[in-house]
């Protein structure tokens, strides 16, 4: 027996207590789990968008101004209507034919 030179290694061990740091990992993960179900839409989201965001979703910049139709979603700035391709709206994959300047 080496009790005396392992018994440093040993407390060490101890304080990283595996319980805690599983506790510790499940709490982080319900939290996330509630982040993610804020419903601040009606329509199933993939992105990770802030609530109540006015910011277009594509290139994260500029304010969201477009429409999509049909869809309805006001998700672009004014240059990603223009450019996104495929025309297919970011928040709910439904593809658009035009889009709408909305004026707020
Ligand atoms: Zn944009
Ligand atoms: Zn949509």
């Amino acid at each position: 027996m080496h009790m005396n030179g392992n018994e440093d290694d040993f407390i060490l061990e101890e304080e990283l207590d595996p319980d805690m740091v599983n506790m510790m990992e499940i709490d982080n993960r319900r939290r996330e789990v509630e982040i993610q179900n804020i419903p601040f839409v009606q329509v199933p989201i993939n992105l990770p968008l802030p609530p109540n965001s006015n910011i277009c979703v594509v290139c994260k910049d500029l304010e969201r101004t477009h429409a999509l139709i049909p869809c309805g979603h006001k998700a672009l700035c004014g240059n990603c209507a223009e450019l996104l391709h495929p025309k297919r709206c970011p928040l709910c994959k439904a593809n658009f034919s035009s889009t709408l300047r909305i004026w707020s």
